[in-house]
């Protein structure tokens, strides 16, 4: 919101300070004429069939992995991951657009049985027009969670992504334009929040919008949005919490808590943000997590070894700096690796800031109760499951957790007891298409991937026939 009010938005590499693109700052009127279009086109669009929206999908799937050296490098440029992060990410937006199109005949009502008034049917339509906002962190693989279950259904889609990270996702709509989606059935419209999302939530004629982005906004949105009758989604943000049973294997754990917790710079939803160590493995656990963290090589990601990239922008490692700064005068906690602004000169344009662990810090502190957005990695010592637990669960957020043992009873006791949309056991942060994901408590409601996400972009029509 604080971006300088002009018609032109400078999309800024966080890499080199450098401008990576432009796009237009839509205004508000823009989008009205986006929802324009995409009304004209709706009954088109709706009357194809299942199958022939899929194939549509399927060819665009295809042409984005032919390209995506070219989108990654897009990507790393605009965002800061490393390439390879950026492949991973291409890859799994065509995976996403794949996996709805496979399942695009599945889409069925329900017989019911006779009853004294005759057959009753129920039918599943489009919504009509919906909305999708992206936040900056991973702009194509959530575009993707939007776009697959929405045209599949039957609708049409206008996007509003991060300003931030506009540039990928408009190529991406250009890749599905030219494979056969008509611009106004799918578009994407670039801008500030305030301005071209605020459009969305408030208008009466989106059907259904899904969010992604942080708390605060959500609720904002969710107010925004209040009395338009339209269905919302919200997935926001997260402190996922990992914790490491005495009878874990070690070195896969360090090796998934530094996996959970680098990757993206630590700017993931579901990253590993609070770790929870049993005490009798305590010491060995941190020696060699921060062995590990310590080799974490920061730089560019367009250059070939770089492991972890930039923060999204000098505003957000500031942030971390402020954060970190006084953790150890004020909390009496151990800053065990990293803790600074990366100082080598020719990283000094970039916002790079160091893989961080910090161990000792109190377990009430913000460190395990916020959102940390960045690569800092707070470890508690904890005595027992009970009270890893009873931590796991002290926050507002219930997105993703995961526990790490090789005992059965250890996992259903965590899988059943953590407040979390998703847990896994000996594995942090990889989603599949087709599973469900999304958060409780404050992170959240709705879901995306999957079957639950191809409901949301449906509705339920209920036929009784009486002969
Ligand atoms: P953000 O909330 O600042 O912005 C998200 C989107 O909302 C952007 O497109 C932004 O332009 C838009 N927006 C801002 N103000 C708006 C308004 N008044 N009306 C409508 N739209 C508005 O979040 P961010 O910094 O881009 O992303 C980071 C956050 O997203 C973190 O909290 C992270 O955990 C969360 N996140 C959640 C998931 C999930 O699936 N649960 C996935 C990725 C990121």
């Amino acid at each position: 919101m604080n971006e300088k009010e002009t018609d032109i938005i400078d999309v800024i590499n966080p890499a080199t300070g450098e401008s990576a693109g432009t796009v237009k700052r839509c205004t508000k009127d823009d989008v009205h004429s986006a929802i324009e279009m995409a009304e004209d086109a709706f009954s088109g669009w709706a009357a194809k069939s299942p199958r022939e929206r899929a194939k549509l999908l399927f060819l665009s799937a295809q042409e984005i992995r032919e390209r995506q050296t070219e989108l990654a490098e897009l990507l790393t440029a605009e965002q800061g991951k490393p390439l390879f992060e950026a492949k991973n990410e291409i890859q799994g937006c065509a995976a996403v657009l794949e996996y709805y199109a496979s399942i695009s005949g599945t889409v069925r009502g329900d017989f019911l049985p006779k009853s004294d008034y005759g057959y009753s049917f129920t039918v599943k339509k489009p919504l009509g027009i919906c909305g999708a906002i992206i936040p900056w962190n991973m702009p194509v693989l959530i575009l993707a969670w939007k776009t697959g279950p929405a045209l599949v259904a039957g609708n049409c889609l206008i996007v509003k992504p991060s300003s931030k990270t506009p540039l990928t996702s408009q190529k991406i709509a250009a890749i599905l334009h030219s494979c056969g989606i008509p611009e106004d059935v799918f578009s994407v419209v670039t801008g500030s929040g305030s301005e071209a999302g605020s459009a969305l939530a408030e208008s009466r004629r989106i059907a259904a919008l899904s969010f992604t982005g942080s708390v605060e906004t959500g609720n904002f949105v969710e107010k925004l949005s209040c009395g338009t009758g339209k269905r919302l989604t919200l997935e926001l943000g997260g402190s996922d919490p990992m914790i490491v049973c005495s009878d874990a294997d070690i070195d896969s754990a360090v090796a998934g808590a530094v996996a959970g917790r680098y990757y993206n710079c630590g700017q993931t939803c579901t990253a590993v943000k609070r770790l929870y160590v049993m005490e009798d493995i305590a010491e060995e656990f941190k020696r060699k997590l921060t062995e590990k963290v310590s080799q974490i090589k920061t730089g560019n990601g367009m250059i070939k070894g770089t492991k972890m990239g930039p923060l999204i922008d000098m505003d957000a490692r500031e942030k971390i700096s402020m954060l970190i700064s006084g953790i150890e005068r004020d909390y009496g906690a151990e800053i065990l690796t990293g803790g600074k602004i990366t100082g080598t000169p020719e990283l000094k344009s970039g916002s790079f800031f160091e893989p961080t662990v910090i161990a000792g810090a109190p377990k009430d502190c913000f460190l395990f109760t916020e959102e940390i957005f960045g690569p800092v990695l707070p470890v508690a010592v904890v005595k027992d499951m009970d009270e890893a637990i009873e931590e796991a669960n002290r926050t507002k957020f219930g997105l993703g957790a995961s526990v790490w043992t090789k005992s059965l009873k250890n996992s259903f006791e965590a899988t059943e007891m953590l407040d979390a949309g998703i847990v896994w056991v000996n594995r942090h942060l990889k989603i599949p298409p087709e599973v469900p994901f999304g958060g409780e408590k404050e992170s959240g409601s709705g879901r995306e991937n999957g079957l639950s996400a191809l409901d949301r972009y449906m509705k339920e029509k209920t036929v009784i026939m009486t002969p």
